[in-house]
């Protein structure tokens, strides 16, 4: 490797983050989930509560937060916000729905995008989002971008939820990937698409090891 940078990108709910982990704790590497910084910023907007459209009141709250994200070694991250551990409060419908509002504003994606590059300057590293093959990390060893139809992820997501006993609407579900889909790939700032040297898997006929078998061996150069 180059760099020391993989870059995995792709759609809500397309199981990027369970596939950046294994790779990453299954080739010694770091992992980082980028999608965590803007859902730590969608909390901070839910609790204050601003107005995001208002680009002072955006300024002051960015101003106040401060995001950190520890790995133990099998990279299970703990995600901080101004000392407090919220690892687990952003993980909500709620907080997926603001992140993709927050995550349109340029002031918000130019402070975590300083941040993720800050954390990927030593390498040896996979790093998971929207945008990172793309914007982020442009010259990254290797890109990967995911891809599942819509109907798939719902239901790989609902999955994930009845294993903790919540039970979800698939409809619902659906509109809501929908939306957020819609959103990520329109907005101005760092739409999401493949980049164009990245190695597109479509996943919706695979399972979690296949893709995780894949991406190594690409890795690999097999
Ligand atoms: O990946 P996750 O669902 O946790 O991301 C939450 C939201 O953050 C996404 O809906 C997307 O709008 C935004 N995001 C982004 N760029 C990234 C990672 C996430 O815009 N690199």
């Amino acid at each position: 490797m180059n760099n020391g940078i993989i870059t995995i990108d792709g759609p809500s709910g397309v199981g990027k983050s369970t596939v950046a982990k294994s790779v990453a704790n299954i080739l010694g590497l770091m992992y980082l989930d980028t999608g965590a910084m803007y859902r730590a910023v969608a909390l901070q907007v839910k609790r204050k509560p601003i107005n995001i459209n208002n680009e002072n009141e955006l300024l002051s709250l960015l101003k106040t937060t401060n995001i950190r994200i520890l790995n133990n070694k099998n990279n299970v991250l703990k995600i901080i916000l101004n000392d407090e551990d919220i690892t687990d409060e952003i993980r909500s419908p709620e907080i997926s729905r603001i992140s993709s509002d927050v995550a349109t504003k340029g002031s918000v994606r130019k402070k975590l995008v300083e941040l993720q590059r800050e954390i990927g300057l030593n390498g040896n590293i996979v790093v998971e989002g929207r945008d990172m093959g793309t914007y982020v990390f442009p010259d990254a060893d290797i890109k990967f971008y995911l891809e599942a139809t819509l109907e798939e992820r719902a239901i790989r997501r609902k999955k994930q939820l009845m294993e903790n006993n919540i039970d979800r609407d698939l409809e619902n579900m659906i509109k809501e990937i929908e939306l957020r889909d819609k959103q990520d790939k329109e907005r101005l700032e760092s739409p999401l698409h493949p980049a164009p040297n990245a190695v597109i898997i479509d996943t919706t006929n695979l399972n979690t090891d296949e893709v995780i078998n894949r991406i190594i061996r690409e890795v690999k150069g097999e």
